[in-house]
């Protein structure tokens, strides 16, 4: 029995949940997300729930905290693009190597909040993890909050914005990347904007 190649099965695998989808990006190396490439050989290496995990949403996370920021949910998808409610509000996640700000190291400037423009994250908190998102060491004081995500059946800890609730991506820590804090927050392009001016949205 044959199995699809890999991008092939996200392409399926997305196009059945309902979602729209990037081309999978050539550049995208599964390996580097196990640090291991000879389990990245086949689609029968990486089970399902894990690609679910890494591309689908677990948007039943229920969330019953008040954010300053409240919006219905029609309200989101007027002021949203179809890819920033599914990752913001649904919490998906965008396809690896694909987003704007994977590469993207200015010298000054702050990254706010896709939905509601609070500042979450500044240029000099971001460094290059390889990972295919924008990793950052730490954030603005007080401007992201920690959730534990069970879904897909793994352990992790999902990062929301704290004025509105947006799911920003998940945070990992102790994996040594010589960052003053030991952490990696792993955010999807999608869940930000960049500006240059650190002070225009504070
Ligand atoms: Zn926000």
């Amino acid at each position: 029995m044959r199995f699809p190649s890999f991008p092939t099965l996200i392409r399926t695998l997305n196009t059945s949940a309902n979602t729209t989808i990037r081309a999978a990006n050539p550049a995208f190396n599964v390996s580097r997300l196990y640090n291991s490439p000879q389990r990245a050989t086949t689609p029968r290496s990486m089970p399902l729930p894990i690609i679910r995990a890494l591309f689908g949403s677990s948007a039943k996370m229920a969330d019953n905290t008040k954010y300053p920021v409240q919006k219905t949910e029609g309200e989101w998808q007027a002021v949203l693009s179809p890819e920033q409610f599914r990752i913001l509000r649904k919490k998906g996640t965008e396809m690896a190597g694909s987003g704007q700000y994977d590469k993207h190291y200015p010298s000054e400037g702050i990254y706010n909040c896709a939905a509601c423009s609070a500042p979450l994250y500044k240029a000099n908190h971001k460094f290059s993890s390889g990972c295919g998102w924008p990793a950052f060491w730490d954030a603005v004081p007080g401007a992201v909050g920690q959730r534990d995500d069970s879904s897909f059946g793994m352990k992790r800890t999902e990062i929301v914005c704290n004025s509105c609730g947006g799911h920003l991506g998940h945070i990992f820590k102790g994996e040594k990347f010589g960052n003053p804090k030991d952490e990696r927050h792993c955010v999807n392009s999608v869940s930000i904007n960049f500006s240059k001016d650190e002070g225009s949205k504070e």
